[in-house]
């Protein structure tokens, strides 16, 4: 073999050597243990206000972005669809199970279940009650909603001022949500003593949540009751205010006095409440009809939420700030509770599309 032929097999065999390495598997490193990409099924109570589809958005962004998989569901109100959902999200391997609950009290079967699996829950804006197996509530002070609703007729009204009587008719929320109670208890801490000194008077006295409560907090409910107490008790007088403890019953009982006259220059309308900003209500507010609401940042809940999730998941201290309200029947769940804010004619710009909540393309 020449030199020259020698050199080329050494190059060829160089080259093959080179070929070869570069075949092989990547370096030796140890190869970091995978992360395991953790499930969160967000169960959400209905699509009918769109509340809740701000919820279910911003908790898929917010868990997302921390890198967790999300499976949002949306129940149409309906209980054995949520239960349908939540045993679904159960089976397909959720590790955690965000829940506004329909009705709180109907799924303690199914969180039995969860919690075998070893799943975290949250409820999330509405109590999960009768059950050990939640471990976490994040909401509203709700109390304090209804402490805003009922201040907010005590200054719609000039209360603390003025003579006096005015007329007034209450509405509750669902009667198998906590949260409805928590906000009537609240308005009424405001409103009962003037109830009690007559300045207020409740032509129908349809008092307490056993009488005015709004099942599934349906509009048309709410329409329809406050249809009756026109005809039955306002043919011959005036209602001044309507204790309307959401968005959705606030545009129903709108419509319904629309219909026999209010919201003229002789017949203005009634100081009427609200609670969640809803683009309808923050419109009427606009338009001179309902007269306030309460803005409840679902960002803002959400973000809390998933801060939760996050430490109780890394076994860290999770964040709550009260341990004594949420007595769901077996034992007191530890809670997050955000601030509400009042919103009126003076102040939606700031608070609504100032914080960006509501664009203002919405409110054209
Ligand atoms: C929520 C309110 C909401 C109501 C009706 C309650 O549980 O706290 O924000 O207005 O449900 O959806």
């Amino acid at each position: 073999m020449t030199k020259k032929m020698l050199f080329n097999v050494l190059a060829v065999l160089m080259m093959l050597t080179l070929m070869l390495s570069a075949c092989a598997p990547a370096a030796e490193a140890p190869a970091a243990p995978a992360e395991e990409v953790k499930t969160v099924g967000i169960s959400m109570p209905t699509k009918t206000s769109t509340r809740w589809i701000s919820d279910g958005e911003s908790m898929v962004k917010v868990f997302e972005d921390l890198g967790y998989e999300t499976d949002l569901q949306f129940a149409d109100d309906d209980i054995p669809n949520q239960l349908a959902q939540i045993e679904n999200m159960i089976t397909k391997g959720a590790d955690v199970l965000v829940i506004a609950s329909i009705d709180g009290t109907t799924l303690s079967d199914v969180l039995q279940q969860a919690h075998d699996a070893g799943i975290l829950v949250v409820a999330y804006d509405r109590l999960i009650s009768k059950t050990a197996n939640v471990d976490y509530y994040a909401t509203f002070d709700n109390f304090g909603v209804g402490v805003i609703m009922g201040t907010q007729i005590e200054t719609g009204l000039d209360l603390k001022n003025a003579d006096g009587p005015f007329n007034i008719e209450l509405f509750g929320g669902s009667p198998d949500d906590t949260n409805a109670f928590y906000f009537y208890d609240g308005a009424m801490s405001v409103l009962q003593p003037y109830i009690d000194s007559g300045k207020l008077v409740v032509q129908s006295g349809q008092t307490g949540m056993d009488k005015v409560s709004t099942l599934r907090w349906d509009g048309i409910v709410a329409q329809a009751r406050m249809d009756n107490l026109l005809s039955a008790y306002y043919t011959d007088k005036r209602v001044d205010a309507v204790l309307a403890p959401y968005d959705g019953l606030s545009i129903g009982i709108l419509s319904s006095l629309k219909g026999v006259g209010y919201g003229s220059a002789d017949q203005p309308m009634p100081v009427v409440t609200g609670q969640d900003a809803e683009v309808a209500s923050v419109k009427s507010i606009i338009a001179g009809e309902q007269t306030y609401t309460v803005f409840k940042d679902t960002r803002e809940l959400a973000k809390q939420t998933a801060a939760m999730v996050e430490a109780a998941l890394k076994g860290e201290e999770v964040p709550i700030n009260d341990t004594s309200t949420y007595d769901n029947g077996v034992k007191i769940v530890p809670s997050y509770l955000l601030i509400p804010y009042s919103v009126d004619i003076s102040n939606y710009e700031e608070l609504l599309i100032g914080s960006g909540y509501i664009t203002a393309d919405q409110l054209q």
